[in-house]
């Protein structure tokens, strides 16, 4: 908790300030339970460096305890056999509607957590967690098998949809609240028991939605939620033969260590990992929307998004006149504590770790000759003590540079000229990565030959950023595999069972 708060800062809620005063303890079986070994981790403002909270450390044993609870409560049925689709459904919706009405609080938690503004968490990310709750709640009632016309005809066929059972939920820090959701509302809408592991940088807001489990009336063990660090509690789940299913959001490395981990008893496994997603924009667009579309491609959430639009490809006629667009957007950019009374519009990167890292992409970026049209360091003064980077526009880069290939997850953008659509394609496409690409243009038919070339799980055309509950989201190549939101959620959290009935007399 905030020892002494800044003027300049908005004071917390007093709900805020009394849940931050204590331990934050795991929660399991309904309740929130001391970890075995009783340490505990910090979790830092990333705007100040200074310490928000006290949270326990869960290791190997508390995953134990949490998997024996949620395996209890999924082998009784409680959840999926003996509640009806329909009360399910309930309780799921209560839980959406408890967010809403917690979402000043929530907003709070995970613009402290975060840094990122609080206008931003209030009015987007916490109510796009409601959403998804919303909408995966319609579906309890709406999990369907279908009947197979078989060639024996004295045979009945038929499949169920049934949850794959406990599943390890593990969430990165960039929308700490709206991730975790992405992943416990089709989970749970499909009958399994939860356990969600936070990233250890922002564990605030899940902890918070535990206990708005229980008022939703969810019984005990069907939700919990495990904080620790990745090596500890992350890997102790991603091994548990007691975990069926792991669910995981970020980065490429820590995926193929998931993948590794999770063989002994062969779980099932799905990712939605990392990007370094082109950009493109025609001579033919609506050049003034696609200077603004791409300035915020890569800036949205401080580049700290799975989707960034970090290579930017722009037509060589018009590359000057984007790039002018865009340097001048950029320049109207506000940058700030998350919390600030004067609102920002980006907060700082999430850690001093993730700060050293962008930088050093910055620092090869220049001796590689790329030149910044615009930011190039960190911001100081004010922000000194945070993790403040400037929104950064590269020029004079090629395609093989560290910083046009790596994903950097932060405010970075390299931008190149192109000349023609077979060459763009194949650029585009040269890439390890397949979660998101977008262009920009007023030809139908070059969007659509584009949509079809284009090898990534998510196209935005003239639009960059756009996400719902109800469209599946997901990558190609290494960027991950399973489709998250939408129906295809409900297939990643279910198993189907084909049963064979023998009609003859
Ligand atoms: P980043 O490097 O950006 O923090 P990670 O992919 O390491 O991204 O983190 C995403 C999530 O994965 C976090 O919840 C983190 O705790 C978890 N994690 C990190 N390492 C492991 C691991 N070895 N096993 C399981 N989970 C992990």
């Amino acid at each position: 908790m905030f020892e002494t708060l800044p003027d300049t800062y908005i004071p917390l809620l007093p709900e805020v300030a009394a849940f931050l005063a204590d331990p934050l303890l795991p929660y399991i079986d309904g309740r929130y339970t001391p970890p075995r070994a009783e340490q505990t981790f910090e979790s830092l403002d990333p705007s100040t460096g200074r310490r928000l909270a006290q949270i326990g450390r869960a290791q190997p044993a508390d995953a134990d305890v949490a998997v024996a609870a949620a395996r209890k409560a999924f082998d009784s049925g409680d959840w999926w056999l003996k509640m009806s689709p329909s009360d399910r459904s309930k309780c799921i919706w209560r839980l959406a509607e408890l967010i809403e009405q917690h979402t000043p609080i929530l907003a709070q938690l995970d613009s402290l957590d975060n840094g990122k503004p609080l206008e931003t968490t209030r009015t987007v990310d916490i109510p796009l967690a409601a959403e998804h709750l919303y909408y995966y709640a319609g579906w309890c009632t709406k999990i369907e098998g279908s009947t197979i016309p078989v060639n024996e005809p004295e045979m009945f066929n038929y499949t169920l949809r049934e949850p794959v059972g406990v599943v390890g939920l593990i969430s990165p820090w960039n929308y700490p609240l709206l991730m975790a959701t992405w992943k416990f509302a089709p989970a749970l809408a499909a009958g399994n028991c939860v356990i969600v592991k936070p990233a250890e940088q922002t564990p605030l807001s899940a902890l918070y939605v535990a206990k708005l489990t229980e008022e939703a009336g969810f019984p005990p063990g069907v939700f919990n939620v495990l904080p620790g660090y990745g090596e500890e509690a992350g890997a102790a789940l991603v091994e548990h033969h007691g975990v069926d299913k792991i669910g995981f959001t970020g980065s490429v490395a820590t995926a193929r260590k998931i993948v590794q981990g999770s063989v002994g008893n062969l779980k099932r496994v799905s990712l939605e990992l990392g990007g370094k997603s082109p950009n493109i924009v025609f001579a033919d667009a609506d050049l003034e929307q696609a200077a603004v579309g791409s300035t915020w491609a890569i800036f949205g959430n401080n580049g700290q998004s799975c989707t960034a639009g970090s290579r930017l490809y722009i037509q060589r006629p018009v590359f000057e006149q984007v790039l002018a667009g865009m340097r001048a957007e950029t320049q109207n950019i506000m940058v700030g504590p998350g919390m600030g009374r004067q609102q920002p519009n980006l907060g700082p990167v999430i850690s001093d770790e993730q700060l050293q890292r962008v930088l050093g992409y910055i620092e090869d970026g220049f001796a590689q000759g790329a030149q910044a049209i615009t930011g190039g360091g960190r911001l100081s003064g004010a922000l000194a003590d945070g993790y403040f980077i400037e929104p950064t526009i590269f020029t004079n880069v090629r395609d093989d540079l560290r910083i046009s290939r790596e994903e950097i997850f932060g405010p970075v953008v390299c931008a190149m000229p192109f000349d023609d659509v077979s060459e763009i394609i194949s650029r585009a496409n040269d890439t390890s990565f397949g979660l998101a690409a977008g262009l920009w243009t007023t030809d139908l038919r070059k969007a659509h030959k584009l949509a079809k070339s284009l090898r990534a799980g998510t196209i935005w055309i003239n639009t960059w950023g756009d996400t719902e509950a109800a469209s599946p989201f997901g990558g190609y190549k290494q960027s991950g595999y399973g489709r998250e939101m939408g129906k295809e959620a409900i297939d990643l959290y279910t198993e189907v069972k084909s049963v064979w009935v023998n009609t003859e007399e």
